[in-house]
């Protein structure tokens, strides 16, 4: 789950990382309001889930109440890469001397944390490790010895920063890794980490990912999900238990397992196709499970085939030919189906589908079936 810039900050504040004042606004009136309590200059800032806020100009500085409410109003009309502004984060404009950035990452690779910085922040991480990677530092930090002063200063040396503000920079060094592994974190930054002109270290900028399998651990968070992360179909999925996650081709994809959703996937483009999604039903997906996840492929206007590749062994293929069946009853799809079913009571499974009188292209094996699916997609005749 990704935390909107304000969510991050206030979190980081309160592992004693310095942030500027501010306060969230839904309208331009709120905004104003907000401006004038804080004190002007303010910078407005779209709260939107996308990188690159400033270049979409969803960052504003105001100097008076009249520029604020013309910027918030602006910024609140705004899709910042295809995602609406809700809320603008109204803060104390800070005078920057020179940005830093500070990240925190889990390396998957090292089974590590990885803290990053930088002296070239300002600009996303990415395009500093394109155009400048020498200019990232990394420490990787032993997860039996945590973050210790030493990788701080480590950092903060490498980055040029002077004596005047390695204590400052430790503590927010350390504010960041507290708020990464109490809240679970897979990613934590401060981009940029600004220097201002009265020298204090101020983070400008937060992001943070958190790990969804740890999420139980934080039900308070719960209400911090922006349901415009998801797409409505993903929500729904998740709602139901499904594992899914919408991409731009036309072959709908139900499988059982991740991993075999993931060969599905690979197999499919192998032979020229494109996925229009990964699907996980789960082991021992039952019939109606099936059938709220059919829905969903098919409610994907994108989707000119449909792709079922059940590996029954948990998973009985009867169960799920019913749910397939069912949720055709209630569908009705336009779209060609091809069914590759093997495993637990595949032979049941393979008479409910041909006894329900729709017509299903089948095939025997995973390459078969992706060879037919990909010839459907194109509109040639399979089967
Ligand atoms: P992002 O583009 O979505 O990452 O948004 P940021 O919050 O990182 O802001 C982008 C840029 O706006 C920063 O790198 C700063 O240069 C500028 N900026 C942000 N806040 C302030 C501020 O308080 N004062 C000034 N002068 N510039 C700011
Ligand atoms: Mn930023």
């Amino acid at each position: 789950m990704k935390l909107h810039e304000y969510q991050s900050k206030q979190l980081f504040a309160s592992y004693g990382v310095p942030i500027p004042q501010g306060q969230l606004a839904s309208t331009p009136d709120e905004a104003c309001r907000a401006a004038g309590e804080l004190g002007y200059p303010v910078v407005i800032k779209a709260q939107v889930l996308v990188g690159g806020r400033g270049k979409a100009g969803g960052i504003r500085l105001a100097q008076t109440p009249a520029e604020a409410a013309e910027a918030a109003e602006a910024i609140l009309s705004l899709r910042i890469k295809d995602l609406p502004v809700r809320k603008v984060l109204v803060d104390q404009a800070a005078r920057i001397r020179s940005e830093l950035y500070l990240g925190l990452v889990v390396d998957r690779a090292n089974r590590q944390l990885v803290m990053m910085a930088s002296s070239e922040g300002g600009v996303e991480i990415e395009e500093i490790a394109r155009i400048k990677p020498q200019a990232i530092h990394k420490v990787s930090l032993n997860p039996f010895l945590g973050l210790r002063d030493y990788h701080a200063l480590t950092l903060a040396k490498a980055i040029g920063l002077g004596a005047e503000h390695m204590r400052a920079f430790s503590q927010i060094a350390r504010g960041l890794y507290e708020a990464f592994t109490h809240w679970d974190a897979s990613l934590a930054e401060i981009n940029p980490l600004a220097v201002t002109e009265s020298g204090e270290l101020l983070a400008l900028d937060g992001k943070m990912v958190l790990d969804d399998n740890a999420l139980f651990r934080h039900p308070e968070l719960e209400s911090w999900r922006d349901v415009d992360e998801e797409t409505p179909a993903e929500r729904e999925a998740r709602l139901a238990g499904l594992s899914y996650v919408q991409l731009d081709g036309d072959i709908g994809c139900m499988v059982n397992g991740a991993g075999l959703a993931m060969a599905t996937m690979d197999v499919i483009k192998h032979f020229g196709g494109a996925p229009a999604n990964f699907l996980d039903i789960g082991g021992g997906a039952r019939a109606e499970r099936v059938a709220t996840a059919l829905r969903l492929l098919l409610a994907d206007a994108h989707v000119r085939v449909v792709l079922f590749n059940i590996f029954g062994g948990i998973t009985r293929c009867d169960e799920v030919a019913r749910g397939i069946v069912a949720a055709l009853e209630e569908v009705q799809p336009t779209v060609p189906m091809v069914a590759r079913l093997v495993g637990t009571n595949e032979q049941e499974g393979r008479e409910i589908l041909l006894a329900s009188g729709y017509h299903l292209i089948t095939a025997a094996t995973l390459e078969e079936a992706a060879r037919k699916a990909v010839a459907a997609a194109r509109g040639e005749a399979g089967g």
